[in-house]
């Protein structure tokens, strides 16, 4: 029964979206994906870490 209208509101926002990967064909920053990373701005797989 958590429906309770009026009281204080808590939202977090966490950053999950950092980037931790750079290309470096294009030079493009993103997060890295789970699976094999590649660039989604030219689909390189010559990427560094940030
Ligand atoms: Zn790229």
């Amino acid at each position: 029964m958590a429906c309770s209208a009026g009281g204080p509101m808590e939202i977090t926002i966490l950053d999950v979206d950092e980037e931790d990967t750079k290309c470096n064909d294009c030079g493009k920053k993103f997060r890295r994906p789970k699976r094999k990373a590649r660039c989604p701005e030219c689909g390189s797989e010559n990427l560094g870490a940030l």
